[in-house]
């Protein structure tokens, strides 16, 4: 079997549809090149970090993710590097067996791409220091990092830099992917803020990315995905000031669900790009309605009157306002639920990019919240401005594309821990919602990826390029990723 069949055979569910037709000699060829134990114990006593087996104790922990949904998957060794020279010994001795690599950050891919059968886990949660240059004006981040420890060691000195909202999500996996937060309108995404990366190779050898050395690589690091080019193991950005920063929220009955919407992308389309709004139409406890929530960060001072605006705009009178002011971090925690180490949880999700937000999108978001409530799906659906700095970049400059559109909607199930039922429902809901956008979507988020979505509705005009990129950095196609360009 070529890698790259076994690529297929071996990614999660496709493998497994695929055993219908692979025939058992198929299979052992599959498994020809697999290393022995004693191979293994090599890697392993080249290394500060170390290789679990599933002989060993700590491989069932070691190979979880986030969603609990991935974790029967049987990787063939989890390797935890604890330097950038285990990255180059583990990348060597994958080159040297054919192996399919699924590099492991914060674990959060929402289709599991950080694990598979029969791939070698590389897991560089080690990876986590957080340095500054003396200027202060630049940190470089270990690839493992989790976004809150991130937030702390920066804070401590005054800096931060802009990222997603959950403290696990593990900076290199976010920063590939674009990275989209509260601060997406006053600074961009995450990776509009990468400087450079270093990265290993996947014959081992280390490189740095940035707009002078591997440009192409660089600028595939800015939103093409996980796991295409190169293992990560550090990456570094420009930080800004921490300040204070302000808060509101209002809630709103179902009935204003439209004015909301409205006024909620006049808002956002403002040039008030300091203030950024997230929409959301979540299903209540017991599935009988939707509310209707807005959610502001602000600059500090900002938040009374930007909740006045707003309430202004939708011109209904709320359920409920609250405003507040708070330091950074107690901000960041906040945005977080004040849990800075939330446990894993099964869901399933998908998102839509939105050109603009007319009247017609509004009918389409509510029909779509209905139908939900009608199926009695556990949905939250979260709609956030891509305006601003966001906007201050071309289409084509990173290979995230989306630099002219007005909104990214999440379409987010919770469910109960590996229900099929629960999923299925869930997945045909998202898939009834996409259609309701149909026409004035233009595409997915690749950090929200999606089972069944095509590379092309990810990257717009970027694909062709990423396809390139892909091809000259891993031409055996080893790096599992999690989609195929
Ligand atoms: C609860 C929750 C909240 C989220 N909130 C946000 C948000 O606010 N904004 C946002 O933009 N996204 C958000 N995300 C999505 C998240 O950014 C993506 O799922 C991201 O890919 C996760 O990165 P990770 O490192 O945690 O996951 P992983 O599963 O470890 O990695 C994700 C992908 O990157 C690859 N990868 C990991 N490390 C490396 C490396 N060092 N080198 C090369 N490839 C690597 C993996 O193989 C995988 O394909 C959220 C996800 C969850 C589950």
């Amino acid at each position: 079997m070529s890698t790259l069949d076994r690529r297929r055979f071996l990614s999660g569910s496709a493998g497994l549809a695929a055993l219908s037709w692979v025939s058992p000699a198929d299979l052992a060829v599959g498994h020809r090149t697999d290393p022995s134990p004693s191979a293994w114990a090599a890697l392993d006593s080249r290394m500060t970090g170390r290789v679990l087996l599933p002989s060993d104790t700590a491989y069932a922990t070691a190979k979880q993710l986030f969603n609990p949904r991935w974790n029967s998957r049987m990787p063939l060794a989890v390797v935890q590097p604890a330097t950038v020279g285990d990255v180059q010994e583990a990348m060597k001795f994958s080159a040297a067996y054919d192996l399919i690599v699924a590099p492991r950050s914060g674990g959060h891919c929402y289709v599991g791409s950080s694990t598979g059968d029969g791939v070698m886990v590389l897991d560089v949660r080690a990876l986590k220091s957080v340095t500054l240059n003396s200027a202060k004006t630049q940190t470089t981040i270990g690839a493992g990092a989790g976004l809150y420890n991130v937030h702390v060691a920066l804070a401590k000195a005054g800096r931060t830099i802009p990222t997603g909202t959950c403290p696990t999500v593990g900076t290199s996996g976010l920063t590939m992917g674009g990275g989209i937060g509260p601060e997406v309108r006053a600074r961009g995404t995450t990776s509009d803020r990468l400087v450079s990366a270093r990265c290993v190779l996947v014959d081992g050898s280390v490189v740095t990315a940035s707009a002078t050395q591997n440009p192409d690589l660089f600028w595939s690091l800015r939103g093409g995905g996980g796991a295409q080019m190169a293992v990560v193991t550090d990456l570094t950005f420009l930080t800004h000031k921490t300040t204070m920063l302000g808060q509101f929220s209002i809630s709103f009955p179902a009935t204003a669900a439209a004015k909301a919407i409205a006024a909620w992308a006049a808002f956002s389309a403002s040039s008030h790009n300091s203030t950024k709004v997230t929409l959301s139409l979540n299903a209540n406890s017991t599935r009988t309605a939707f509310l209707v929530r807005m959610h502001g960060v602000t600059a500090p001072g900002d938040q009374d009157t930007d909740c006045d605006a707003l309430i202004g705009m939708v011109g209904v009178t709320p359920i409920n306002r609250e405003t507040k002011v708070a330091s950074y971090m107690d901000t960041v925690l906040d945005i977080a639920n004040g849990n800075p180490n939330p446990k894993g949880r099964d869901f399933t999700a998908g998102s839509d990019v939105l050109t603009t937000v007319t009247a017609a999108t509004g009918t389409a978001l509510i029909a779509a919240v209905t139908e939900g409530i009608k199926r009695k799906v556990n949905f939250q659906t979260l709609i956030g401005p891509l305006t601003g700095m966001t906007q201050a970049v071309t289409a084509t400059a990173t290979a995230f594309p989306y630099r002219s559109h007005a909104a990214l909607i999440q379409w987010f199930c919770p469910i109960p821990t590996n229900s099929t039922t629960a999923y299925s429902a869930a997945r045909s809901w998202i898939d009834y919602a996409h259609g309701k956008v149909a026409g004035m979507s233009a595409g997915g988020f690749v950090n929200y990826v999606e089972p069944g979505r095509t590379s092309s509705s990810y990257f717009g005009p970027n694909l062709t390029r990423l396809r390139s990129v892909k091809a000259a950095y891993d031409p055996a196609n080893r790096l599992k990723g999690s989609l195929e360009y």
